[in-house]
């Protein structure tokens, strides 16, 4: 009885009084504050102003402290006092966070009212380590023929997308958040540094198909401070952490690290640090590291959630050898390449096969189209390789080549795919099975575009459990290759 009144004296004692200590202000250097009178902060820790700002510890000199002011930095003057509360940076989670807009302090930024939350996560965590993971098993489906037949994404992956500006590298990632629905994956869009108008696009168009109720968005648009902009992977990542570490599958977009890149340079350089290759700071690889490590598949008994990203990079003229590429690059599991010419040709997605790879995708396809798609890369670049020589030589080709030509074209034709229409991956067993068949061989481009747009609507006419079947099971054998056979014929019969 005496301890337990003991006990309770020392909740009182520690409630009642508030550790902090007490810092001055020295001077501000547009979102940079440095302070004298915290000898005992550490890097990450979060400090509040007087005025309730918050602001994050991100360097010292030997006797000051140099703190990221993450929101506005205008109200602040030299004199006014800092606070630390020994508090590293953490945030409100939770389910509420669904289909809302929030800034990179999580808090709404789309005028719908208060976010319901009962926990913090931390916003810098250390990625979880190897024995709380397992190897990828399950398929992250795109909805973009070329990515899920060609180059796979499994759950837990990271896979950059490079390219020049305005190559479609956002319309893919959309696309993938519009495949999610009805799947149960809770997508966040992370938006850093793009002007507002183009985050606006977004949240119209995810809105438009319906699939704002299982998607985050998080503005760090550059009209947002820097320091927020440099936040904003951050707190995505310690979003989706929240439904990874419930047992839920989770994809993560970053448009664009380029420009989160960019942040960072601009913060060090006004912190006076040594600018290196680029003049990006030495520790900006470290930077995206330590975000990049963070996806990943957890092991049953933690709940078998997953975190996939698909970070976005901009780069000029396709040079893919920058720093910031070939550190991402370095760090990721694959990449798609975006290719301005392809693009151009009307070749959308502009997707260039003979640059982009994925590394561990494949292991997680669904086995249908894992079978049916085996050579069509090969076919594809052996196709490409053929036009090229052609162009030079029109005259006195092979069967064999006219034969690979005809399929290329057929190929071509597959993959082009209009933006914000994904394509399920039941319908691409389909679309695959008929291009392996060699029927779309003989076909015109029109027709082909014609099959595309009709074969499905057909197929749950005449044969209604089919497409689900394929899709419930993943497999493509034996009395269902018969049945879409037979769905074939009847199409091209009634031709
Ligand atoms: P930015 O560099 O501005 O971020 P981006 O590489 O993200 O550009 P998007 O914004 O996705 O590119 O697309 C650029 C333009 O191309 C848009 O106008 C979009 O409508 C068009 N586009 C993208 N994908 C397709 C597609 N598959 N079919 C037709 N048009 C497309
Ligand atoms: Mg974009």
């Amino acid at each position: 009885m005496e301890k337990r009144s003991e006990e309770k004296d020392k909740i009182d004692f520690a409630s009642a009084f508030e550790v902090r200590e007490v810092g001055i202000v020295k001077s501000i250097q547009k979102i940079i504050a440095i302070a004298t009178g915290l000898p005992s902060c550490v890097s990450g820790q979060m400090l509040e102003f007087v005025n309730g700002e918050k602001g994050l510890v991100i360097g010292f000199t030997e006797d000051e402290v140099q703190i990221l002011v993450l929101g506005s930095a205008a109200n602040l003057r030299a004199g006014c006092e800092v606070y630390n509360k020994g508090q590293f940076l953490s945030l409100p989670v939770g389910k509420g966070f669904l289909g809302r807009v929030i800034n990179a302090l999580c808090a709404p930024e789309d005028g719908m009212g208060d976010i319901d939350s009962s926990e913090e996560y931390p916003v810098f965590k250390v990625a979880p380590g190897v024995m709380e993971r397992i190897p990828v098993e399950k398929t992250l489906e795109t909805g973009t023929l070329s990515i899920d037949a060609i180059i796979p994404i499994a759950k837990g992956q990271r896979q950059l997308l490079i390219g020049d500006r305005l190559t479609g590298k956002t319309s893919v990632a959309i696309d993938a958040i519009i495949n999610q629905k009805g799947k149960d994956v809770v997508c966040i869009y992370c938006c850093i540094g793009k002007t507002h108008s183009s985050l606006l696009k977004v949240i119209e168009t995810l809105k438009d198909r319906d699939v704002l109720s299982h998607t985050i968005i998080l503005s760090g648009t550059a009209s947002t401070s820097p320091g927020e902009q440099y936040l904003a992977p951050y707190t995505a990542c310690m979003l989706g952490e929240y439904f990874m570490n419930n047992g839920g599958d989770v994809l993560v977009i970053f448009d664009d690290l380029t420009r989160h890149a960019w942040i960072y340079r601009q913060i060090s350089l006004l912190l006076g640090r040594a600018p290196g290759r680029e003049a990006y700071p030495g520790d900006i690889f470290y930077v995206h590291s330590q975000l990049m490590e963070r996806a990943g598949y957890l092991k049953p008994d933690l709940g078998n959630g997953s975190m996939t990203f698909l970070p976005i990079l901009e780069v000029q003229q396709g040079d893919v050898t920058g720093y910031i590429s070939t550190n991402v690059i370095s760090m990721t599991d694959g990449q798609l390449y975006f290719s301005t010419p392809l693009f151009n040709k009307g070749f959308r997605p502009a997707i260039d096969f003979g640059l982009s790879v994925s590394r561990i995708g494949s292991k997680a396809q669904w086995p249908a189209i894992k079978s049916l798609s085996r050579t069509l890369r090969l076919e594809y670049l052996q196709y490409k390789e053929l036009v090229q020589m052609t162009q030079l030589r029109a005259t006195g080709l092979s069967k064999s080549a006219e034969q690979l030509l005809r399929r290329g074209e057929a190929i071509t034709q597959l993959l082009i795919q209009d933006k914000n229409d994904p394509v399920p991956s039941e319908v691409q067993v389909a679309y695959l099975y008929a291009l392996s068949l060699g029927i779309l061989d003989e076909l015109t481009v029109s027709e082909i575009k014609k099959f595309k747009k009709e074969f499905v609507g057909k197929v749950n006419e005449w044969d209604r459990s089919l497409l689900p079947v394929i899709s419930e099971t993943r497999e493509f054998k034996d009395a269902n290759i018969e049945r879409m056979r037979r769905c074939l014929q009847r199409y091209f019969e009634q031709e």
